[in-house]
């Protein structure tokens, strides 16, 4: 090989180490910022996703945990598709146990205690953790003392979770009225009180005299057709206000099926000084059973208009077409009247959400 020849190699092996160098570090730099990109985005508040949103309505997606024994991969199918519309954060739900007999081998029955639903903390990272989206975890009052809500709230601020949202619970299934934890919490307020004491450092044990400040952003429930227990819908908005009061940042709607509930409810709020986002939850409709069981267990009207059309549907596929135009129609509407975010009740018809999303996207 010639001095010439030998060179040349020499400078051609420095120039392509220098490119493979420069296109590692400019790989390395790519995957840091997106390391850092994605945890910024993960770690924002739902308030700080609306602020960000700058005006644009946002999505967000709400699913139970899975009933107990089965994968989490049952919730990974419902929201993978969904995924590719960005939701800016997804809400898991929080049941609390259940009493119920049980047979045993002597034929007597035995009471026992089963939650069906456990994990939603452990749903809430493994979805901040798999799709890199921001989690809301519920946290009820129902069923849960003081102590142990605390040790929740510590649970989620370990795990980087900012997000929760402080609601009452219902009755037990076999019960008609809501008791509380002989040592928890009457109503929601009461638990936007203590997450509020924990954002300051204060504890439930008072020995704890430097502790560390939780900074959790906290939503309530509002409900646009009244809640079922509200003597007067006026009482419910003055409930709801002292929850804003106490530290709520902005209200999750109750599912409605006419949006002119939903923008009378934000101007009476308005009238009230309630003055944080309400965000609008939609569930879709999608078969002729539900015409009943949603009134029943949620307390909401359907419109005689959707009822109608439903009833004269021929067979399933007809049913569910209407409920998704009825859907589309709610999502266009109020979009075009500037919501913060549209909240979907995803549950068992994550396809219906899907169909809606992509004719609004
Ligand atoms: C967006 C959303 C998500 C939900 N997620 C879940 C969930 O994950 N798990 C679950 O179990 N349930 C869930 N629920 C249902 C909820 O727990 C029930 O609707 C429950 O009955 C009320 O909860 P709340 O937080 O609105 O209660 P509260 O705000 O405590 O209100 C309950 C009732 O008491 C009244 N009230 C409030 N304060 C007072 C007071 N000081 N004195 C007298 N009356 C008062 C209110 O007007 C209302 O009628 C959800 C509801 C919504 C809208």
């Amino acid at each position: 090989m010639n001095l010439f020849y030998h060179n040349y190699l020499i400078i051609c092996f420095i120039n392509a180490s220098q490119s493979l160098i420069s296109n590692i570090s400019k790989y390395l730099f790519s995957q840091i910022l997106n390391v850092c990109l994605n945890y910024i985005c993960i770690l924002m508040k739902v308030t700080e996703h609306i602020k960000k949103g700058n005006g644009k309505t946002l999505f967000s997606f709400e699913i139970l945990p899975p009933i107990k024994g089965k994968s989490i991969d049952s919730i990974f199918k419902i929201l993978d598709p969904l995924m590719e519309f960005k939701p800016s954060f997804i809400n898991v739900t929080y049941h609390r146990s259940e009493q119920i007999y049980r047979k045993k081998s002597d034929g007597s029955f035995e009471r026992v205690e089963i939650r069906k639903r456990p994990g939603t903390v452990g749903i809430c990272a493994a979805l901040m953790n798999h799709y890199k989206v921001d989690a809301v975890p519920h946290l009820i009052c129902g069923g849960f003392s003081n102590d142990e809500t605390e040790n929740a709230l510590i649970d989620l601020n370990f795990l980087g979770i900012n997000n929760v949202l402080a609601l009452r619970g219902d009755p037990p299934k076999n019960e008609k009225f809501y008791t509380p934890h002989h040592s928890g919490h009457h109503y929601a307020i009461d638990l936007v009180k203590q997450i509020k004491n924990l954002n300051r450092g204060i504890y439930l044990e008072s020995e704890i005299s430097e502790g560390v400040k939780t900074d959790f952003c906290i939503g309530v429930a509002g409900y646009p057709e009244k809640h079922y227990e509200s003597p007067n819908p006026d009482m419910d908005i003055m409930y709801l206000k002292n929850k804003i009061d106490a530290g709520a940042s902005y209200i999750t709607t109750q599912m409605f099926f006419d949006n002119k509930k939903y923008h009378q409810y934000v101007k009476c709020c308005h009238d009230a000084q309630i003055e944080v986002p309400i965000i609008p939850g939609l569930k879709p409709i999608s078969s002729k059973q539900q015409l009943s069981t949603i009134p029943s267990v949620f307390h909401v009207d359907i419109p005689s208009d959707l009822a109608i059309e439903m009833m004269k549907s021929k067979n399933e596929k007809d049913t569910e077409q209407i409920g998704e135009e009825w859907l589309l129609m709610q999502v266009k509407d109020l979009i075009k009247s500037g919501v913060p975010v549209i909240h979907f009740y995803t549950l068992g018809k994550p396809n219906m959400v899907y169909n809606v999303m992509k004719k609004v996207l």
